[in-house]
């Protein structure tokens, strides 16, 4: 479904290596979390000067690598999905391992082009079903503004300091604007009385937000403007966003986040050029998911199971002209008793057990027995048993619907 609505607005897919060069990643950041601790890194086998290499943490670095390796011509639109690896805690919706889809659009800083973007998260949570994903918007200014905004928070917050906790204070000396996310309950009143970039914005970047914001409105994308948001990593300027699972436990509700990162194409030592993009997390969007319950129940993974009472040569020639068929089939395996046999089908979720004995060899039929209702078993030929399957399975689903729609 990501892929497609990607196709839909001309993103094209780019598969990047599993890991880089370390220093690929640090570009994102010296007071970067994800950078100064939460890498995977290694070295390489050389004996002189070995390269240091680190698993990928995420994939906005490696897709302005390629972007400056190669070139494409911009705007250069991409869409990728994958596992990311971080040094983290682990605990629910925080993995070690987990799986990120995301878009990066290079090449311009048309604010219409924040609005694709993030238009695209929205709807993606929208066409799964999801009603309780909550967009968060910032602007983070840039280098025309976030100076005067830097110096106003830094000495805001010196001041306050003693009142800091210590994480806080520690972390005021190397990015004062990590402060703004803390969750710390004794930082809350400083960080809710600090100065908001907002309110420092240059006419241009302040107009850009105006655009992205009322685009915003004409797509009928919802969003709440939320003037401490930071986020993670230190490359973003100007627009910067967040999308808040409201189901989800409250400390990892972050469904997905993104934003621009105008200068990081000069930082990988390529030409100056602006960039957006997004990435969302895949289990947590599951925990969404599942919290709003917007998928029905796990289907089952097969349709028929073959119980063979001759030795397991009948089920091997059955299950392969069911497969043939477009049936999904299974069966049990080690010549088990019949009894064995019909707990594996119970368990296996199959609507339909076939049973073969000698009798039925014989004969050359099949008989077939409904696991889901009470219904007396019945003998077919064996010729026909694809046919009579299919059709079994079809009445059977027809009274499941007819059963659903009474109850509802
Ligand atoms: P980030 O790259 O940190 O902006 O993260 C983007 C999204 O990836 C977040 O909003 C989460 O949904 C997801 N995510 C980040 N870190 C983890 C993690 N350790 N485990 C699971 N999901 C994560």
């Amino acid at each position: 479904m990501f892929a497609h609505q990607c196709a839909l607005a001309g993103y094209g897919q780019i598969v990047s290596p599993m890991f880089e060069e370390l220093a690929v990643f640090k570009r994102l950041g010296e007071s970067t979390d994800v950078v100064t601790k939460e890498m995977f890194n290694f070295f390489d086998k050389k004996e002189k000067n070995p390269t240091e290499f680190a698993l990928r943490p995420e994939l906005t670095a490696s897709v302005v690598r390629a972007y400056v390796q190669h070139r494409p011509a911009p705007p250069w639109k991409v869409w990728y999905e994958g596992p990311q690896f971080r040094y983290e805690r682990p605990q629910a919706g925080r993995y070690r391992q987990f799986t990120q889809v995301g878009v990066e659009a290079l090449g311009t800083d048309d604010p219409y082009v924040d609005v694709e973007v993030i238009a695209l998260a929205s709807q993606f949570y929208a066409a799964l079903g999801l009603t309780q994903v909550r967009l968060l918007l910032n602007s983070l200014g840039d280098d025309s503004c976030r100076p005067a905004y830097m110096e106003a928070l830094t000495s805001y917050l010196r001041s306050n300091a003693a009142d800091l906790s210590e994480q806080s204070s520690a972390t005021l000396e190397v990015n004062p604007l990590r402060v703004l996310d803390s969750k710390r309950p004794e930082d809350q009143a400083i960080v809710d009385a600090a100065p908001i970039m907002v309110d420092f914005l240059s006419e241009e970047t302040s107009a850009h937000f105006d655009v992205v914001r009322s685009g915003l409105d004409a797509l009928d994308v919802a969003y709440e403007i939320s003037p401490r948001l930071v986020r993670g990593l230190d490359y973003y300027t100007r627009t910067t966003f967040e999308f808040a699972g409201d189901a989800l436990e409250g400390s990892q509700n972050a469904v997905g986040g993104g934003g621009r990162y105008d200068g990081l194409a000069e930082a990988l030592g390529g030409p100056a050029t602006p960039g957006i993009g997004f990435a969302l997390g895949v289990e947590r969007i599951l925990l969404a998911c599942d919290a709003e319950g917007v998928f029905p129940a796990p289907e089952t993974l097969v349709d028929v199971f073959v119980v063979d009472l001759t030795g397991g040569a009948e089920a091997l020639t059955l299950t392969d002209s069911l497969r043939a068929g477009g049936l999904r089939a299974d069966r049990a395996f080690g010549g088990r008793s019949m009894k064995a046999q019909m707990k594996l089908a119970d368990r296996s979720g199959a609507s339909i057990a076939l049973l073969v004995g000698e009798d039925e060899v014989a004969a050359g039929t099949v008989t077939v027995r409904s696991l889901r209702t009470q219904r007396d078993q019945l003998s077919v030929s064996r010729s026909d048993v694809v046919t009579e399957t299919k059709s079994l399975l079809e009445q059977l689903a027809l009274l499941e619907t007819l059963k659903m729609e009474t109850r509802s």
